[in-house]
């Protein structure tokens, strides 16, 4: 089977001679683990840190080794008590055509009550990072005025939807096209969207939001989080989810140059990691599965078929080519 290998450390935006796609053996499993045939392969942005060789919450991808990440597949092969040929089970063995899982690392998913797919995405990571980052850790209650950005990807995408669905006062997003301004507004149902090319945020921000917000979800950094330190209301709440603006930068950017508002405005801007909050999984299936199911709750994915375009999934993930969760299909 194949299999992608980080082979150089990207400076900047990676490159395609950073990777190779390269032949390994498929073996009968071990004890206690299972052969599984890879259908669907999650590219994330959090592997860009990945392939940077420096301490960090996840350790860095290693130099021609096959990379890793979230993937759903179908067992063909168990040497594993529990496991049948046939089951679907999502593990963290991607990038691959077959992965050898131990069994402790395969949790079964079930394709009656979804399409496989969406445990990567709306059921999966991204999901619980929208669901936990919105209610955990910026302590969402009902009124609060929600601004999120990357707000029609996979994970912005549902914490807008999600702060509708519990009654946000004013839900507004932002995205880099006007196609993705256009899905927040007319079918996930945002009260207000900009596209972020059109103008400086801090600008159509605060026309977005005149009477300010209470919760910035950031998955962008950079001037988005300024901008919302200047629309933050007293006692507003900021979950730091990502950066993805600066995920390439070659030089340490500038911070928020109006830090100083976290004082007066009495702010408070939290970190967090999805691995955190595990315990929250029921809850959240639960939830957004009756959201689905009722049609509150809206989601694209975008699909990259063949494994042989993983790369490509990957940079054009980097560069806003996705709509809701990217997805490398094997199919
Ligand atoms: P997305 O589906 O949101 O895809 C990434 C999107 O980022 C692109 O589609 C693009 O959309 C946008 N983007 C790229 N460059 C820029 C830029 N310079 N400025 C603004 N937007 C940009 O990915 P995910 O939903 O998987 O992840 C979203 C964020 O959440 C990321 O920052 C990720 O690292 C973080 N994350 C954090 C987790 C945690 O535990 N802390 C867990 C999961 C994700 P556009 O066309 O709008 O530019």
């Amino acid at each position: 089977g194949r299999e992608w290998h980080l082979v150089a450390r990207p400076h900047g935006w990676p490159k395609a001679e950073d990777f190779a796609l390269r032949e390994a053996p498929v073996t009968a499993p071990g004890e206690g683990r299972v052969l599984v045939r890879n259908l669907y392969f999650s590219v994330d942005p959090y592997m860009r840190g990945r392939m940077n060789d420096v301490k960090s919450y996840t350790p860095p991808f290693k130099l021609d080794h096959p990379m890793d990440g979230g993937a759903v597949g179908e067992v063909i092969a168990s040497n594993a008590e529990g496991f049948a040929v046939g089951d679907h089970v999502l593990h963290g063995l991607g990038w691959r055509e077959y992965a050898e899982v131990p069994a402790e690392r395969a949790v079964k998913v079930d394709e009656s009550l979804a399409p496989l797919s969406a445990y990567l995405g709306v059921l999966g990571m991204t999901g619980l990072t929208a669901y936990a980052g919105l209610f955990e850790v910026a302590s969402f209650k009902e009124g609060d005025a929600v601004f999120v950005s990357g707000a029609a990807g996979a994970v912005g995408s549902q914490v807008g939807q999600m702060a509708r669905i519990k009654g946000a006062s004013r839900v507004i997003g932002s995205a880099g096209s006007d196609e993705k301004v256009r899905l927040l507004v007319e079918e996930y149902g945002f009260d207000a969207a900009f596209n972020y090319h059109d103008g400086p945020v801090v600008e159509q921000l605060r026309a977005a939001a005149p009477d300010g917000i209470d919760v910035y979800f950031d998955n962008v950094g950079g001037e988005h989080l300024e901008a919302a330190i200047s629309s933050l209301n007293l006692h507003g709440r900021v979950t730091v989810c990502g950066m993805i603006a600066q995920y390439n930068a070659t030089e340490p950017p500038p911070g928020p140059r109006n830090l100083a508002l976290v004082i007066g405005k009495r702010l408070r801007i939290q970190g967090m990691l999805v691995n955190d909050h595990a315990a929250l999984q029921p809850q959240f299936v639960q939830e957004v599965a009756g959201w689905l199911a009722s049609g509150e709750l809206k989601y694209r994915e975008t699909f990259v078929e063949g494994i042989e375009n993983g790369f490509d999934a990957f940079l054009g993930l980097l560069r806003g080519e996705n709509t809701g969760k990217m997805i490398v299909s094997l199919a």
